[in-house]
Formats: C-alpha cells, sequence, structure tokens
C-alpha cells in the first residue's frame, strides 16, 4: 500500500551525543576528513549505504549502538575534538579577516547567487559543472573567511537519477527529496513561524516560498521553496525540479531565484543580524532579475532618501555593486524568452509594479545586427544590470568578448568589458585522502591544507621530494579502488537492466588494476563529444586488447531530460562497452555525481577531455583528477588552453579554423587521439625501470601537482574574484549614495544625448612622409566637436599600434589628449599629444572621443565613441544567433 503522506521520526541523541546533531548539520563535514571517520566509525556499514550521509546515519543508529556510543570514552574524546575544530574553523579570523585589516574597502558582505548549488551528494541541487563550480565557490569562501551568502533554490526532485534500459538507452527517475531528510533546517521569524516570501503573478495569484538554510562551513546557504499549502497547484510545482518544464516555468524559476532571492536575503539579515551585501554576484544568467528587484528597493521612498530613486538611477546605484559571471558560449545556455512572457509577469498587475514594463524589456532586448526583437534574452539582461563582468578562463573571456560585442558598437573585440577569472576547484572536497596523506607525510597536515585551500606554491614544491615508489603506490592504490568500486557500481546497473546473478560472473574480471586507466565524465552536450573515442572502432578496440600495453576506460554522463540526440550518444557507447570482446576494458557507469566522481577521479591515470574547441568554457573536471596526480589528456580549450604544459600533459591538436565541417573536423581529431594514445601515453606508462616504476610517468605526476596545483585552486579563483571583482564592486557601491546615483543617471542621459553631435576632424601630425623613424616622436593635434559637453567630459584618445594589410590596428595602445585650446568659432576644442614610434614596422594611428567620468568602470561602458568620417569601418558582428 502507499502512504500518501510522509515524515521523518528523528531519534533522539544521548546527551553526550548531542553535539553530533550539529556537526551533521554544518556540511563542513563533507570536506573535514577526521569528521567523516568520526561518523564512520559509528557504523561502518550503515555509513556506506547511506553513501556517507551523517544525517541519514543518524536517523539508523539502533538505540541499542547510542547508548554503547554515549559511553565510549574514545568516541566521545574524538567527538569534541571534531566540535572544537568547527568552532574554531567558524569562528576565528581567515585570509579574509587578514586582508580586510590592509584593505579596509573589502565588502562586508557579498551574495552569491546561483541556479544549482552542488555542495554535497548528500544535498543534491545540481546538474553538473555550473552548480558544482558555485559549490566550490562557497566551500572556498568559508575556507578563506569571505562572508558570502548563497541563494538558490531547493528543488523537491533535484535534478534526475540516471539508469538504463537494457538496451542502454537512459532512464530518469525523480524521487522525491524530503528536505526534512536533507541537512537543512528552515528560516523562522523571531516567533517561530517560517519565513515567507511572496511574489505577485498575473491575474492576481501569488507565489509563495519558504527558506532553507544549508550551513556550509562559515557560509550560509539560503533556498526557496515554493512547495507550501498556501500555494495553488501550479505554484506549488514551481521548484519541483532542475532545469525542467517549459518556457513559463523556467522564467517562474528564474523570477523566484533573483526576485525572491533578494527578499530572502533581506529576511536572512534582518533576523541573523548578517551585514547587507554590498556586491550582489549572479553565476550565470538564470539570477539576473536581482537587479530588478534591487532597483525596485531603491525606488521606495524611505527615511534617508525620502523621494526614492527613479530607474535610471537606482540602475546605476544597482550596476555598480553587481557582478555578473557568464559560463557558456554555446547559445542553448543561454535563456532566452519570449519579451510577451516577461511583459505579462511585470507591471501593474503582477510583480515590481513600480517599475515601467518597457524598461524592463528594454534590458533583455538583443539590440545588436542578428539579435531577435521578440526575446528577452538574459545573459543580456545579465550584461546590462552589472558593472562587472566575466568569463571563466582567459579562451572563454576572449570568445565571450566576441561574442557580445555586439553590445558595444564602434568597440574592437578586446576593448569589450567582459574579463575573466579562471575557474578553480575545492582541493579538499577533490583530493583523495590517501594524497592529502602523502602531502601531510612530507610537509605536515596543517601545511598540506594550506596549500590546498589558500594555494602558497611553495608549499607546492614539496611534491618534488616524494620519492618515486610512494607516488606509484598511492597511484596503484586509488587505481585498485577505482577498480572495486566500478564492479560495484556496475554490478547494481546491470540488474538494474534485469540481469540475474548467474549472468553476471565476468564483473569480477571488469577492469584490471595495473592497466592503464583513463576516465571520461561529463554531462552530454553535443559540443562535448562524448562517443568521439568510438570513431574508429577497431582502432579502439585494437587499443583496449593491446597485448602488451592495453588501455582501460571508464565513461559516465548524464544527457538532459529532452536531449534525445544526447541519450543516442550514451546508447552507442553503451552497445559499444556491452560487447564481450571488450566489455572487460570499456564500462559506462550510469548516474554520475559527486559521489561517483569523488572516486573517479583520483583512480584514473589519464582524464580525457574532447569538447569542440572554443565551446568548453572552462572545464573543470580535469582539474580536480590533476589535483590527484592523474594526468590531463584533453584539446586546447577552456583551461587547459591557458596552462598545458608537454611536461605534465598531452594535447590533442584541434581542427578548429582549418576543418570547417564537422565530420572532417572529428575525423582529424579521433585519428590524433587515438594516436597519442597508442605511440606516447601507453609506452609511457608501461615503460618501467629495474624496481618496476614507470620513472618517466612519476616524474610527469609531479609535475602536474606543482604546477597545477596552487593554480586550479578554488581558493586561488575566490581571492582573484575578492581582489578583482568583489572590491572594486564594493567600492563602486559605496560612491553611488542616491545624490550621485542621480547625478551619474542624469549625466549619462546628457551624453547620450549629445552624442550625435559630438564630431572629431582628421589628426594633424608634425610633418612625416610615408615612413618614420623608430624612436622618434610625433606631435599628434586633432579638433574635436564636443556639442553640449565640456572639454573633460570626453576623453579624446590617440591609438596606435601595429597594422595588417588592412590597416586594422593590433595589439592596440590608447594614449590620451590633451585641450590645450577652445572653443574656436565653430565650437572646436583643440587636443594634443605626443605619439612615440617605440615599434618598428608597420604603424598606424586614429584617434577617438569617448565619454569620460570617474565612476565609469571602462571607457567601452556606455558603448559611445566618435572617430573620425575616415575610420567609420562596419560595427563588430555577434556569434549569438
Ligand atoms: C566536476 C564535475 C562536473 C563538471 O565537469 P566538466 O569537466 O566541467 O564538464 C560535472 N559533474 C560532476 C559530478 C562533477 O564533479
Amino acid at each position: 500500500m502507499k502512504a500518501i503522506r510522509r515524515f521523518t521520526v528523528r531519534p533522539v541523541l544521548p546527551e553526550p551525543l548531542r553535539p553530533l546533531s550539529a556537526l551533521a548539520r554544518n556540511l563542513r563535514w563533507s570536506w573535514q576528513t577526521e569528521t567523516r571517520a568520526l561518523f564512520e566509525s559509528a557504523d561502518p556499514l550503515l555509513w556506506a549505504r547511506t553513501a556517507g550521509d551523517p544525517l541519514r546515519l543518524l536517523a539508523g543508529l539502533p538505540p541499542r549502538r547510542l547508548t554503547e556510543l554515549a559511553a565510549d570514552q574514545e568516541f566521545l574524546t574524538r567527538l569534541n575534538t571534531a566540535t572544537a575544530e568547527l568552532h574554531h574553523y567558524v569562528t576565528g579570523p581567515r585570509w579574509y579577516q587578514r586582508q580586510a585589516e590592509n584593505s579596509p574597502g573589502l565588502p562586508a558582505a557579498v551574495a552569491y547567487f546561483s541556479p544549482e548549488f552542488g555542495v554535497t551528494a548528500a544535498l543534491p541541487q545540481y546538474s553538473g559543472g555550473l552548480g558544482i563550480l558555485a559549490g566550490d565557490h562557497l566551500k572556498s569562501a568559508s575556507d578563506l573567511g569571505v562572508p558570502l551568502i548563497g541563494v538558490g533554490l531547493l528543488y523537491r526532485h533535484g535534478y534526475f537519477r540516471q539508469s538504463l534500459s537494457r538496451d542502454g538507452w537512459q532512464q530518469e527517475r525523480y524521487p522525491v527529496l524530503d528536505p526534512n531528510e536533507l541537512p537543512v533546517t528552515l528560516l523562522r521569524e523571531t516567533d517561530g513561524t517560517p519565513t515567507q516570501i511572496a511574489l505577485a503573478l498575473p491575474a492576481g495569484r501569488r507565489l509563495r516560498a519558504r527558506v532553507w538554510l544549508a550551513q556550509v562551513g562559515r557560509v550560509p546557504l539560503l533556498m526557496l521553496d515554493s512547495d507550501v499549502e498556501d500555494n495553488d497547484p501550479g505554484a506549488r510545482e514551481v521548484t519541483d525540479r532542475l532545469y525542467g518544464g517549459g518556457s513559463e516555468h523556467r522564467l517562474l524559476q528564474e523570477m523566484l531565484l533573483g526576485i525572491g532571492g533578494v527578499r530572502a536575503v533581506r529576511a536572512y539579515c534582518r533576523l541573523t543580524g548578517h551585514p547587507a551585501p554590498e556586491v550582489f554576484h549572479t553565476n550565470e544568467g538564470h539570477a539576473g532579475f536581482l537587479g530588478l528587484e534591487r532597483i525596485h528597493e531603491l525606488g521606495i521612498p524611505g527615511e534617508a532618501d525620502a523621494e526614492g530613486l527613479d530607474f535610471d538611477a537606482a540602475l546605476e546605484a544597482v550596476r555598480a555593486g553587481t557582478v555578473f559571471t557568464t559560463h557558456t558560449p554555446v547559445p542553448a545556455g543561454i535563456d532566452r524568452f519570449d519579451r510577451e512572457l516577461v511583459g505579462r509577469h511585470f507591471g501593474p498587475h503582477a510583480e515590481l509594479p513600480g517599475i515601467d514594463v518597457e524598461k524592463v524589456l528594454r534590458l533583455g532586448q538583443e539590440t545588436y545586427p542578428g539579435g531577435q526583437p521578440g526575446l528577452f534574452n538574459m545573459a543580456v539582461m545579465g550584461l546590462r544590470l552589472a558593472q562587472r563582468a566575466n568569463g571563466v578562463s582567459t579562451l572563454h573571456g576572449q570568445v565571450s568578448r566576441e561574442m557580445f560585442a555586439g553590445l558595444w558598437p564602434g568597440f574592437d573585440a578586446e576593448e569589450v568589458p567582459i574579463t575573466s577569472i579562471t575557474n578553480g576547484v575545492h582541493a579538499p572536497t577533490w583530493v583523495a585522502p590517501e594524497v592529502f596523506a602523502l602531502g601531510a607525510t612530507m610537509i605536515g597536515a596543517a601545511r598540506t591544507e594550506e596549500a590546498m585551500t589558500v594555494g602558497a606554491s611553495e608549499r607546492w614544491d614539496a611534491v618534488a621530494d616524494i620519492a618515486d615508489q610512494q607516488v606509484w603506490d598511492v597511484r596503484s592504490t586509488l587505481r585498485a579502488q577505482l577498480v572495486g568500486e566500478v564492479r560495484a557500481r556496475l554490478t547494481a546497473s546491470w540488474r538494474q537492466r534485469g540481469a540475474g546473478t548467474a549472468e553476471l560472473g565476468w564483473i569480477d574480471g571488469v577492469l584490471d588494476p595495473e592497466v592503464l586507466t583513463i576516465g571520461f565524465a561529463r554531462r552530454v552536450p553535443s559540443y562535448k563529444r562524448l562517443t568521439l573515442m568510438l570513431r574508429d572502432k577497431d582502432r579502439l578496440r585494437a587499443l583496449l586488447l593491446h597485448p602488451e600495453r592495453p588501455v582501460q576506460i571508464v565513461v559516465a554522463g548524464k544527457a538532459h531530460p529532452a536531449d534525445d540526440g544526447g541519450k543516442r550518444l550514451i546508447q552507442d557507447l553503451v552497445r559499444f562497452a556491452d560487447d564481450p570482446r571488450v566489455r572487460h576494458r570499456i564500462v559506462f557507469l550510469p548516474d554520475y555525481g559527486m559521489g561517483m566522481a569523488q572516486k573517479l577521479y583520483p583512480g584514473c591515470d589519464v582524464w580525457l577531455n574532447n569538447p569542440l574547441r572554443p565551446l568548453e568554457a572552462c572545464g573543470t573536471s580535469g582539474m580536480k583528477a590533476a589535483l590527484n596526480g592523474c594526468l590531463n589528456l584533453s584539446v586546447l580549450d577552456g583551461w587547459w588552453d591557458e596552462w598545458y604544459e608537454p611536461d605534465f600533459g598531452w594535447s590533442i591538436p584541434t581542427a578548429d579554423g582549418t576543418a570547417t565541417d564537422e565530420d572532417r573536423r572529428d575525423e582529424l581529431e579521433s585519428k590524433a587521439l587515438y594516436d597519442l594514445l597508442e605511440r606516447r601515453i601507453a609506452p609511457r606508462f608501461y615503460d618501467r625501470d629495474g624496481a618496476g616504476l614507470p620513472q618517466r610517468w612519476i616524474e610527469m605526476v609531479r609535475q602536474t601537482l606543482t604546477s597545477l596545483g596552487p593554480k586550479v585552486l578554488a581558493g586561488r579563483m575566490v581571492r582573484d574574484y575578492v581582489e578583482r571583482l568583489y572590491a572594486p564592486a564594493a567600492r563602486g557601491h559605496r560612491s553611488l549614495d542616491p545624490a550621485t546615483a542621480r547625478s551619474l543617471a542624469a549625466w549619462k542621459e546628457r551624453v547620450r544625448d549629445a552624442w550625435p553631435h559630438v564630431e572629431v576632424d582628421q589628426p594633424e601630425t608634425s610633418a612625416i612622409g610615408a615612413t618614420a623613424e623608430f624612436g622618434s616622436t610625433l606631435a599628434l593635434r586633432v579638433r574635436v566637436r564636443t556639442g553640449t559637453l565640456g572639454p573633460d567630459e570626453v576623453e579624446v584618445q590617440a591609438v596606435a599600434g601595429p597594422v595588417d594589410a588592412d590597416d586594422r590596428i593590433a595589439d592596440a595602445r590608447a594614449v590620451p589628449l590633451k585641450p590645450v585650446a577652445g572653443p574656436d568659432l565653430e565650437g572646436r576644442w583643440t587636443y594634443e599629444g605626443p605619439l612615440a614610434l617605440d615599434r618598428t614596422g608597420s604603424f598606424g594611428y586614429t584617434v577617438r572621443v569617448l565619454p569620460s567620468h570617474r565612476l565609469l568602470a571602462s571607457a567601452a561602458e556606455l558603448g559611445l565613441v566618435a572617430v573620425p568620417a575616415e575610420a567609420r569601418g562596419e560595427s563588430a558582428g555577434v556569434l549569438m544567433r
């Protein structure tokens, strides 16, 4: 019989064990080995059965065992140590507090919004890289002491669980997650009633949500949940699952995340006394509406500023403190809604009634060549609502600048104000305890932990002194553990696919702990090319079955439920791996998630990544593998494009640019992949010295750790965010008090109106012919009509550099010119300045006029520029159609 209601009966812990409950509720346990070991020792079998979930463990401990533990002095001592450690961790000063002493400008708090968070497998609220990155961001912020508040949604089903049908077709299940069984607590008002957030929907409906709080070390994570009784059935479904449903469903999720999220942050700060965020960071465009809610807040008349700010002034105030991170150059990864749908959800009879709907719609309008007038683009809105924006690797920053260049017409892509901060991964989460222990024997546990969280590179140099034998022993142990894990998972998968135990004897021979092991696991969008390795099946089989130098491959990944193309790729792979000839050397493991990933990366020798360049914005699984001494074999895309060196890995030559048709490109790149495996990688792995050690391989493992270790850390990434984006954004936010915001908005409006009348004549130079001498200096002079603008409201620049055959300036350098006279009878100001000829070869220059104001973060910010008539070319195009 099926129950119509379910609830959880919590065990009553005996007094001495009470602190276990607090330990289980702070997710710090997920990256603290001793605390996990403590829980495990309470009941190792139950721990394994709950996949390492402390709350489920505590719920399942039999009363007899509880009594035993309550009297176990050794256990209680460890419990006290763990509790004291957590207290110290949560309350003591850390990196940020030390920084703040020297730079008082750091923000009092930062709110970090993301549609998904992958903190631990015990809180499954993620689908892939974006969410896990967000989880790693929170954990590193916690380690560094950055006062972050995470904001997301709590999905009743999370993402789906994957299994396979007999013939290898992906099956999806959506088990219900009961918040009462998750490591979250309800945010409550002082009188004990649950805090409720509400949004107004069209036709008088309301969308209400309660707020769950997960504690991630020092960082609170607020998760909104619309499954409350006061909601109508449609509204209850809004937070049903991650990335499910149609357009309107997605829009409601994003409104709840952005607008409801800001309201949840306000409630949290009011109830706990947490300082209000000075910076709002949106991880991808999905939470972009948060900027609208803050504009709305500033429009409400208040005490400090009796009138409230109008839209344009509020927009300036909000932009200054907003950071937007774009994560994908793949158009399908960017949300675009029907303009009409968005329009219906804002305005007088819906949400944010005080804001003119047209102004909302204009923020998301694709105003560039090729843009679609009927669509509302969340990334475009994100860029307009944030004064600071970034991509997630150097290459992705460049690709993003090109992709969005149309929003800054008249500027070269290099000048588009989108910078980049390369992603990183949270080492204490992703490094196997065995690898950590190796570090601890060299430099001690505390320094190893510091090296992994803050990322001091000197500490990583200690890896050079680890003996070959020790390195190899750890690598072999991890590989052997993976083999065991794969067999267990494969057995479970085959049972699920309908096989009986008697049929499964062969699984005991799947994978070999001595064989070169290659891993490939990620989501399955087409650009990641799951099946590139299957391009020449005979050749792959030969690699797997090589008599002396075989390889074995572990594959995993989920396809989006609506993506039949992706499911077909999985089926192709599964069918290949089901073949009795090779099934002991290649496996597909269903239900890729954090739990599997934590076992998989350390156990592999080589981590394979073969995306279509440049569509992998960064990629992080290879970083997690690297931190465990696994070598990367990857197309030069994302982070690997930036940091690859032949000393510690291999690059798969890419045919982007040369092979235009995709089939040809797959052909070339797969061939290069087979060649590398056969001729370079396998021979090196199997090349053993007298002691049976692959010395050259071990050296590459060392190089991976010392060179990549300090770079790929989320600690490095979060420090970059603090220094390069959060601190300037906090300063910007503070500068924009209401009066300044009004005057900046008024100034921008005046500049936009005046700009059509700004004109610049041809520049004159001190006489030179077609050639000039290296080291000499030209005197430049140009006349500029500034119309109604004063000469100090514009910047006149000479832009110079080497030119190509089409007279395009590459590597341009801008030098400001000074106003020296004016205005003349025609209203022209004269600007002058020197231009140093410091390069040999073809050299060119031009002049241009830009708006100038101390509160602009970039000269391109307004997208306004005036150039001499002769220099006007076509504006940059965009990639996104
Ligand atoms: C790290 C990770 C990802 C992201 O991997 P990419 O290489 O960025 O595609 C996806 N899923 C899980 C479970 C991960 O741990």
